[in-house]
């Protein structure tokens, strides 16, 4: 059995679910059995009702107590679904919060962790994974016996399309004193401008041929005409120009979406490490050879200086 813990917003099943889904059919073609879905938090009917499209059947710890993400309450749930469904390996995004309770569900479950992933395999009842090690400049090929808590790098894996309609059951689990250790006091939410940046559906990215930070702010200007996020090169972020969280690349944030537009960048590896999965890419780039232009659907050769608000205006006039 393969379990897949499955994220999502409250309302909605979020990429990184859907990801985790892919990676759990393959191990099922190779090592048989049921996927397994788990969805964890409160008020789930409508997650529920999407999440059992994707999986042979879905457990629903839906209770008070999951109002809010924490990391050993989701590794209480986690280890209650493996007892209840004898899963032998579980899949989850390497997500931020997946990264807190993946290890501790590791340690619980005395089992081998591979952490974000990049790609994952079964070869003679062993589990094979790929990640980057040593600062993102090697990839090593990991393997490791059953049973295994396997982390996916987000946007890295083909998103899982829905394949008929799973059971549902409800999972209940003992928290134990679980609620005692940690007392969430206030949560101030931070009313967000722009999606973020690893589940936009468009991005738009600048790279030091912008030539200035100020050069950003119209590059802000097609990411909100387009319903996206923005991002950036490592040589932009160093610089200081935008933030760190922006970074696009091996090093930076992996991004998988539908649109992704290289606004002055030169393309190196490392940036389409980071990139290279997007389904349609645009560039604009006054130099013809720029190794982005290897990898676009669509090029642009000039000035982005002069494209740029070339571009915004056509937006526009949509
Ligand atoms: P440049 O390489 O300087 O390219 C600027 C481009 O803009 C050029 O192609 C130029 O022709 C074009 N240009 C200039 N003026 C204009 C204009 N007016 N109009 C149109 N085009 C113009 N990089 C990342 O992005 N992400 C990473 O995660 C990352 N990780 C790294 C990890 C390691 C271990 C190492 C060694 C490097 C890493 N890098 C990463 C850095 C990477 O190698 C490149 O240096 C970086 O991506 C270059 O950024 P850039 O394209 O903005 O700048």
């Amino acid at each position: 059995m393969i379990l897949a813990v499955l994220e999502h917003d409250g309302n909605t099943l979020k990429k990184g679910a859907l990801e985790a889904v892919t990676r759990a059919r393959q191990l099922k073609e190779a090592l048989g059995g049921e996927v397994i879905g788990l969805v964890i938090g409160h008020g789930l009917d409508a997650v529920a009702a999407e999440a059992k499209k994707f999986v042979d059947r879905l457990y629903v710890a839906d209770d008070a107590a999951f109002a809010q993400y924490n990391a050993e309450k989701w590794t209480a749930a986690a280890a209650a679904a493996v007892q209840a469904s004898d899963a032998r390996v579980v899949v989850a995004s390497a997500s931020r919060t997946g990264r807190t309770w993946t290890a501790r569900l590791a340690a619980r479950l005395n089992a081998a962790l591979l952490e974000d992933t990049l790609e994952s395999w079964a070869e003679e009842g062993k589990i094979l994974a790929k990640r980057y090690s040593f600062l993102n400049r090697v990839t090593e090929t990991q393997a490791a016996a059953l049973p295994v808590v396997l982390s996916v790098k987000p946007n890295t894996t083909p998103l899982a399309e829905p394949a008929g309609e799973g059971s549902l059951q409800p999972l209940s689990v003992e928290l134990g004193d679980l609620e005692a250790r940690v007392e969430v006091l206030e949560v101030v939410k931070e009313e967000a401008k722009r999606v973020s940046l690893t589940e936009a559906d468009v991005v738009v990215s600048g790279g030091r041929g912008l030539g200035s930070p100020e050069a950003f702010k119209q590059v802000e200007e097609l990411a909100d005409l387009l319903g996206g996020a923005v991002g950036a090169t490592r040589a932009v972020v160093d610089a200081g120009w935008r933030p760190y969280a922006e970074q696009v690349g091996q090093t930076g944030k992996t991004v998988q979406p539908n649109l992704y537009i290289a606004l002055g960048i030169s393309g190196a590896v490392q940036h389409q490490a980071g990139m290279n999965k997007s389904k349609y890419i645009v560039a604009v780039n006054k130099d013809a050879e720029a190794p982005i232009f290897k990898i676009t659907d669509y090029g642009i050769v000039g000035d982005v200086n002069q494209v740029l608000p070339a571009l915004i205006e056509a937006v526009r006039k949509r």
